[in-house]
């Protein structure tokens, strides 16, 4: 015969922890509690099975499950030494909903079930208050969940007791008050429902574990589902265990704990309880709660059993345990054990004192700490207890949280901030004309753009908070001011954005600075110690060289020199050498830019103390970096001795139809030699001019968006005239390497051409998305969210490497690359570079290494780590 229900009682029960697919989560760890000899309220759990075959059978359930279900029950009122429905001696049940994970969405609990009139009148000829309250409970719940009625009529029951009598806290009420709470909310759900509560505790309990299953396919639960990619198929179970009751007197209580802080970390036992209280009570906020280790002078029995308990979960489960707790008149009833969700810093903290304890080893240490959390180390956090008020949500492009004055220009940002004064950069969208103002606020919104957009690239490799696409909030830049949700922001008025979750809220939240503390630094060196890939930086300028290096970087993989413009003093001769009308005017631009490059390239060498710094020659999307407000365009035409009417003119036929795919990358050395040539040679005097000092340098020299070999070779052969050149005339012969990024299709298809004169490849997984799919990043918005949502993609593509279609491509590259240069290095950069799974991909596949955003770096190596343990596991 066909199992679906399990028992669970006194040192006993038909399931355990491992049975999490059966009997849910939570039913699974009380059946493991029970066994273990703890004390847990005798109970069954009948399981996910029955919620398949409910949904595959219109919703009727097995034949077997009636009688399952009342031998189960039989137990319980012979352990409990009472019985359900009876009047002299009742026997009380909570219903519980439990799927594999912890699901919102669904059914929320049901306590108190079996009372009706008469139990209730006969319990409360002993205890009235408890009598009255519990039942108050039970209807309030049972109208609430089961038959869906809505809070806030039920509340007005109990409320209009409260009005009546003066009372201000639930406390205050007595016996008769809650009766007469009782009976109005019952009258009230009479009306709303238009049938009465069920008075056969039977019924109840087939209507409650109806309603648990019916849970399961809310739309919610189903939206929840498909967000977090969890099956259909895995179902709900259903706990029903006996009441344990922390409502009865001053020698009870209903508590929430952590075996360890969940902050921080630390060894103690963390936690909250009210005294005679139930259920939900404890954070619902009615009262305020007590510090659990209040519970050793008013329960020091109950206490250290706790602490036993505690000791012997952790044990158990190796890892830090969440724990709901029932007293009743002064015994200990354990009603939940569940892996404690917390913050990065305790998950390390955690996971290196587990190690100690020798619960586990420093593999699974590693596994246990999220890669990308690693980077909220790095940043401030909101204070998780203060007030918030969310007016929108934006795409979480910069993890961090901000706190200043909205400014909605850049000028004035940077005038407020030498003031003293601390800003948040609003705008629609932010160009290179921004950098100043991007620089001088504590964190950046736009309303416009996605995820590689220019706000979101620059405050991550900045490192602070930014949020883009924040589509619900209309920027009006003439009025300085933004609309959300219905509240006009206007400049000057303090608002908060969290770069982690991407909300924006109102007013001033206070915030918690992260410590970088020497915890994090030990997983690093356990994950360095593991690893294969090497991790690399994506950093363009010396300061976030040297904070590369500072977050582990082994080297730089990606240095853009257009990225070296972004300087608002520097901008204008950049933009002069754009727009030059002749080889002359540009050349003597490009003097201009010529020492400015080279004294940036001797401090990132010096930086980097003899690592490798794969130096991207120049990838500029011309149109990004023009002039476009008239102040600017005014000042670079008095600059370079042209009128703004000729300026726009130039400007204007530099537009191309598709930049993306226009004249760019190495075809801009195709045509006008003479950029490469002054970057080639401010590279090499760079170097020639460390070697003579003796200061190691590892220098490559990158070729973007090349298509052919023989491309390639014209180029290659460009640089080392050059090279060749400034190393004569130092007189010193250092070595460097000539490589370049496979970001288009053909390149990829080719590598095996293009490897036997490239000395490295780089996979530039941005354009190499783009290219690949045909699909522009930049107006992806429009369409990318239906293909998530639709499943056509499992990510957006440009977050997570598109391992079927782009990484294909790559591993046709690799391969064909050794094989025609067994020597030639391999790795990847761009957005992916810092993105756990596609390092595991990247692991796989053996490249060299990864390159990634300078916050990255420490998310880059413990991904790097897990994805090696992942591979000897699987
Ligand atoms: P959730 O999944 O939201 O945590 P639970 O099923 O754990 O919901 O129930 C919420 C609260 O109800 C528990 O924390 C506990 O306080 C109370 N509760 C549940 N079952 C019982 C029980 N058998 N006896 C007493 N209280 C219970
Ligand atoms: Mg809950
Ligand atoms: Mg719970």
């Amino acid at each position: 015969m066909p199992k679906y229900v399990y028992f669970f009682g006194k040192g006993e029960g038909e399931g355990d922890a491992s049975m999490k697919d059966l009997l849910g989560g939570k039913g699974a760890n009380l059946a493991q509690m029970a066994k273990m000899g703890f004390p847990v309220p005798p109970g069954f759990t009948i399981s996910t099975e029955v919620c398949t075959y409910f949904y595959q059978n219109g919703q009727n359930y097995p034949k077997e499950l009636k009688a399952q279900v009342e031998e189960a029950l039989k137990g319980v009122e012979k352990e409990r030494g009472s019985v359900f429905g009876d009047k002299e001696n009742p026997l009380l049940f909570s219903v519980r909903s439990g799927a594999r994970i912890s699901m919102p969405g669904m059914m929320n609990t049901v306590l108190n079930l079996g009372l009706n009139d008469d139990i209730t009148e006969k319990l409360a000829e002993s205890n009235a208050r408890f009598a009255w309250n519990s039942y108050w409970r039970f209807i309030f719940m049972f109208a609430d969940v089961v038959m869906a009625l809505p809070k806030e009529e039920l509340d007005e029951a109990l409320e209009g007791v409260k009005k009546e009598k003066g009372y201000k806290l639930d406390v205050e009420l007595l016996a008769e008050d809650w009766k007469e709470a009782a009976q109005r909310l019952k009258n009230k759900v009479s009306v709303l429902a238009g049938r009465e509560i069920p008075q056969d505790p039977h019924i109840q309990l087939w209507e409650a574990v109806g309603a648990v299953f019916k849970s399961w396919n809310t739309p919610r639960a189903i939206t929840y589902r498909r967000l977090n990619r969890i099956p259909e198929e895995w179902g709900t179970a259903v706990n029903v265990q006996s009441m344990a009751f922390g409502n009865i007197n001053d020698q009870s209580a209903s508590g929430v704990g952590f075996t360890r802080n969940p902050s921080t970390g630390d060894k103690n036992l963390y936690g909250e309880f009210l005294p005679n209280a139930q259920g939900e009570d404890v954070v619902a906020g009615i009262r305020t709660p007590q510090p659990i280790s209040e519970l050793e002078k008013t329960f020091p029995e109950c206490y250290s059993q706790l602490l036993e308990i505690s000791k012997k979960l952790e044990e158990y489960f190796k890892d830090m345990q969440d724990i709901e707790f029932t007293i009743e008149n002064g015994k200990l009833w354990m009603l939940q054990t569940r892996t404690g969700k917390r913050t990065a810093q305790a998950a390390v903290r955690i996971a290196l004192d587990m190690v100690e304890e020798k619960r586990i080893d420093k593999k699974e240490a590693l596994l246990r700490i999220d890669p990308k959390s690693v980077e909220s180390f790095f940043r401030p956090s909101f204070d998780p207890k203060a007030a918030k008020k969310v007016i929108a949500k934006g795409l979480p492009a910069s993890p961090g949280a901000a706190v200043g004055e909205a400014v909605f220009d850049s000028d004035e940002a940077v005038r407020l901030m030498e003031e003293g004064r601390k800003v948040i950069l609003v705008r629609m969208e932010t160009s290179p004309d921004d950098i100043h103002g991007i620089d001088a606020a504590q964190g950046v919104l736009t309303s416009r753009g996605g995820y590689t957009s220019h706000a979101a690239l620059v405050t991550r490799g900045m490192g602070k908070p930014g949020i883009v696409g924040c589509e619900t909030i209309f920027v009006d830049h003439k009025k300085e001011q933004f609309e959300a949700d219905g509240i006009v922001v206007k400049k000057g008025d303090k608002i908060s954005i969290d770069g982690t979750s991407g909300e924006v809220l109102l007013g001033e939240v206070p915030t918690l600075e992260a410590a970088v503390s020497g915890d994090l630094g030990k997983i690093m060196e356990w994950a360095d110690e593991e690893r294969a890939l090497r991790v690399f930086a994506n950093a363009d300028t010396p300061a976030q060289a040297k904070q590369s290096k500072d977050f582990g970087a082994e080297g730089i993989g990606l240095c853009r020199t257009e990225h070296m413009f972004f300087e608002e003093s520097r901008i204008e001769i950049f933009q002069e050498m754009i727009l030059a009308k002749d080889k002359e005017a540009r050349e003597s631009a490009l003097a201009e830019i010529l020492p400015l490059q080279k004294s940036d390239f001797i401090e990132i060498f010096k930086a980097m103390e003899g690592r490798p710094v794969i130096i991207r020659l120049l990838d500029p999307p011309l149109h990004e970096f023009l002039p476009k407000e008239e102040g600017d365009i005014k000042s670079l035409a008095q600059k370079i001795g042209v009128s703004e009417e000729e300026l726009k003119s130039q400007a204007e036929s530099l537009k191309e139809l598709n930049p993306m795919l226009g004249h760019r990358g190495v075809r801009l050395a195709i045509v006008y030699p003479e950029i490469y040539q002054m970057q080639a040679r401010a590279i090499m005097e760079a170097v020639c001019e460390l070697a003579k000092e003796g200061v190691k340098v590892s220098p490559e020299i990158m070729i973007p968006l090349v298509v052919s070999l023989e491309e390639f070779n014209i180029i290659k052969d460009l640089i080392e005239d050059v090279c060749r050149e400034v190393k004569d005339s130092y007189q010193v012969n250092p070595e460097y390497k000539i490589g370049t990024m496979i970001e288009t299709p053909r390149a990829a298809l080719l590598a095996g051409k293009i490897a036997t004169a490239a000395e490295f490849f780089s996979f530039g997984t941005n354009d190499l998305t783009q290219t690949t799919l045909g699909i522009s990043r930049d107006d992806a918005g429009r369409f990318l969210p239906k293909y998530l949502e639709k499943k056509i993609f499992k990510d957006d593509p440009f977050l997570s490497l598109d391992q079927e279609g782009v990484g294909s491509l790559i591993k046709v590259g690799v391969r064909a690359g050794r094989e025609a240069n067994k020597d030639i290095q391999v790795g990847i950069c761009g957005e992916h570079g810092g993105d756990p799974e596609t390092i595991e991909f990247c692991h796989k596949i053996e490249l060299d290494y990864v390159s990634c955003s300078p916050f990255r770096i420490p998310v880059a190596r413990l991904a790097a780590a897990q994805a090696k343990i992942k591979s000897k596991i699987n």
